[in-house]
């Protein structure tokens, strides 16, 4: 995991830092209270959040899905950049990381914007897709546990619309991923999702390394 962008001397990354990052202070707020949390490195990087709000501006997008809250970054950083009447759905299931997002969603003004569902993500989707809401979202962004990132990719592609987006976080995943030793559970599961999207049909792709990795799946 990282929570700034792999591969930079830190002198570039730095520089990159300096001439490009425009976090709202609420944003930077947000940041300094998650550093106290001992998975503070969980929080996505400013440049990667910042891409995203771009993506979402970029797209006209409205309706959004934030898989895997944590204290709410990546929630607020698109919800920041959606239009007033946008709309994120956002799943996770930790009460105390997600009353901290809760906090600066309210501070921020956008918490009507965002509704939380506490309950396992696959729950939650799976009563989207249940609901009829299959080819309604315009945006989903998938960081929660990385042992079921197949099945929220898959279920996330019910659920956004073609011409949709699919953002994927931590597909590079320190490096393991493309180190053949590392066999643990969960970069076997990154690299499996790795693998399949390269030959997926169904989206079109592209890897972009910042931050830790975030790969872009549109949907055809
Ligand atoms: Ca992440």
């Amino acid at each position: 995991m990282a929570n700034k962008t792999l591969g930079l001397e830190s002198n570039l990354y730095e520089y990159l830092q300096q001439v490009s990052v425009r976090e709202a202070e609420v944003l930077k707020q947000l940041r300094q209270e998650t550093e106290k949390h001992p998975m503070s490195i969980m929080q996505i990087a400013p440049e990667q959040g910042q891409f995203m709000a771009l993506l979402v501006q970029l797209m006209g997008a409205k309706k959004t899905l934030d898989i895997g809250v944590f204290t709410g970054y990546s929630a607020l950083v698109v919800a920041l950049a959606l239009p007033p009447d946008g709309q994120i759905i956002a799943c996770d299931v930790d009460e105390e990381t997600t009353k901290i997002a809760q906090k600066f969603w309210e501070k921020a003004g956008v918490s009507h914007k965002i509704d939380l569902r506490l309950a396992p993500a696959l729950e939650t989707l799976d009563q989207l897709i249940t609901e009829g809401q299959n080819n309604t979202f315009d945006f989903a962004f998938i960081d929660a546990d990385k042992s079921n990132y197949d099945n929220y990719y898959e279920k996330a592609l019910w659920l956004v619309k073609p011409g949709g987006l699919i953002a994927i976080d931590n597909v590079l995943w320190g490096g393991k991923v493309a180190d053949s030793e590392i066999k643990d559970n969960r970069t076997q599961k990154i690299r499996n999702l790795n693998k399949k999207l390269h030959q997926d049909p169904r989206i079109i792709l592209s890897l972009v390394p910042i931050a830790d990795g975030l790969t872009l799946a549109l949907k055809k």
